[in-house]
């Protein structure tokens, strides 16, 4: 089942690591942060990520030493590595992208420019979770600019019913229990009852028809929720 990715940002900037950890989950990734080397690798250890987000200057452990020892544990071999540093040497940059870095970003960068990269580097790894654009019957999704049309009406969703639809367009057809969808959708680290899906399920429901629009959302008694594109 293809969920939210999860991206691991370390750093020990505090207000960098805030900014990073808002920036992205508004682009619809789980996040979770490391402040030193070796709580990353931690981390990375307990929950391995779908991507990270690695500063190179970094307390207790360096962030080349980090990258390298990702590298060598089998659950973290092929995950992507993007590397931030605030040097500019190319000798440096050569070295990172040598022993296993996706890509590398120099500091200061604007957000919009980090999130393309990472969507690159995510397209490039895990072609399905990183499309701009998706579409399932009459609904058309824009991940970049987070919007949803439903033929030609705009549909005005908050973050978590965006995050619900993205995953059930992901998969039409296919049902999903309470339980599934709490884990793609809001992690399964996070404890949130059940019937809290059954809310949010209701307001996209709400969203999504207007006038004499059909329902898409089938639910499946004491299964879960589908998307339905030809009903
Ligand atoms: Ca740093």
């Amino acid at each position: 089942m293809a969920k939210a990715p999860h991206v691991l940002v370390v750093e020990d900037e505090a207000a960098l690591a805030d900014l990073l950890k808002y920036n992205l989950e508004k682009e619809g990734y789980r996040v979770s942060i490391a402040t030193d080397g070796e709580e990353a690798l931690l981390a990375a250890e307990e929950t391995p990520p779908d991507l990270v987000v690695l500063d190179w200057m970094l307390p207790k452990a360096p962030g080349i030493e980090v990258c390298r020892r990702l590298r060598a544990r089998q659950e973290t071999r092929n995950t992507p590595i993007v590397m931030l540093t605030a040097r500019t040497e190319e000798g440096d940059r050569i070295r990172g992208l040598d022993i296993g870095a996706d890509d590398y970003i120099t500091k200061p960068f604007s957000m919009s420019e980090l999130l393309a990269r990472l969507r690159a580097v995510m397209r490039r790894i895990r072609p399905g979770l990183a499309e701009d654009q998706i579409i399932a019957g009459d609904i058309v999704m824009d991940r970049v600019s987070h919007r949803v049309k439903r033929g030609s009406r705009e549909v005005h969703l908050g973050p978590t019913e965006f995050r619900i639809l993205d995953h059930l367009m992901q998969h039409p057809g296919r049902v999903f229990s309470r339980e599934q969808l709490l884990d793609a959708v809001w992690g399964s680290d996070v404890y949130v009852e059940a019937r809290t899906v059954d809310v949010h399920i209701g307001r996209l429901r709400k969203a999504l028809m207007v006038g004499d629009e059909n329902d898409p959302i089938r639910t499946v008694r004491s299964a879960g929720y589908a998307l339905d594109v030809d009903a």
